[in-house]
């Protein structure tokens, strides 16, 4: 579903990916982690596009989007993201958040997009805030509406970058079981997380990114009852 093939990311004089090769199966909930600065976002970013390469190749479900023949919006229109930041419309409703996209994108007229709207607000348990305002959403709220937003476009894949980090800790909770559930239900999903008993229960692998290297990568129990590389030791000996 998503192939990195010796992807390079430079800012400058910054090498920021120093040759990443990653393939995510359909179906696979693929967990990130690794120290600040590591390069995890801009490869988040990188497969979504929000940034170019500066070498290698990405593909979407065997689509080249490095190639310039090929049509980036449409491949874009099928992974989901979602951010740190919940980056919600704050003079929109949620409903007006979650149509948007769809009426301006997905050219879908008011009826449909606010049925398929209020279909995703079902399935983060949303339901009853249709027509409220994020400033008086909790911020596990606003969350699953940015979830449900990203859901509306009926992606093929979702990417999160430290989804509940800038959550409150009795709020994470509610974030993770949403994703758990998407999880369950089949979505391919790439996961960049602090979050380790996410990684361990829901994970079908794990990644240690350090210095814009993948250094290990395998299944998440394993990884985390014996990590094998030094700086991965190093660096759960800090979290865990
Ligand atoms: P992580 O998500 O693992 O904390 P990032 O991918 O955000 O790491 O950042 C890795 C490095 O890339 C950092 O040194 C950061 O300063 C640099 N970087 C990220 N985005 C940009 C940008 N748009 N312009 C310049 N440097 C950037
Ligand atoms: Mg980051």
């Amino acid at each position: 579903m998503i192939e990195a093939q010796g992807l390079v990311k430079a800012f400058g004089d910054n090498v920021v990916l120093k040759g990443i090769d990653l393939t995510v199966y359909t179906g696979e909930v693929v967990c990130i982690i690794g120290p600040s600065g590591s390069g995890k976002s801009t490869l988040l970013r990188s497969v979504n596009l929000l940034e170019e390469p500066t070498d290698g190749r990405v593909l979407i479900e065997g689509i080249d989007v490095t190639d310039p023949e090929t049509d980036i919006d449409r491949v874009r229109q099928r992974i989901g993201m979602v951010f740190q930041s919940f980056n919600l419309f704050p003079h929109l409703s949620v409903l007006g958040n979650l149509t948007v996209a769809q009426r301006r994108v997905k050219k879908r007229g008011k009826e449909e997009a606010e049925q398929i709207a209020r279909e995703m607000l079902e399935r983060v348990g949303l339901a009853e805030k249709a027509d409220a305002f994020p400033s008086h959403l909790s911020g596990g709220q606003q969350q699953r509406v940015a979830i449900a937003r990203a859901l509306c476009m009926n992606p093929d894949m979702m990417l999160f970058d430290e989804p509940t980090s800038a959550l409150d800790p009795e709020l994470v909770g509610e974030v993770l079981q949403v994703m758990r559930t998407l999880a369950d239900e089949g979505m391919t999903m790439l996961v960049v997380t602090h979050e380790m008993g996410f990684a361990r229960e829901v994970g079908s692998r794990l990644i240690f990114m350090d210095g814009g290297h993948i250094l290990e990568q395998g299944d998440p129990r394993e990884v985390l009852a014996s990590p094998q590389h030094p700086r991965t030791q190093d660096f759960l000996s800090r979290v865990l």
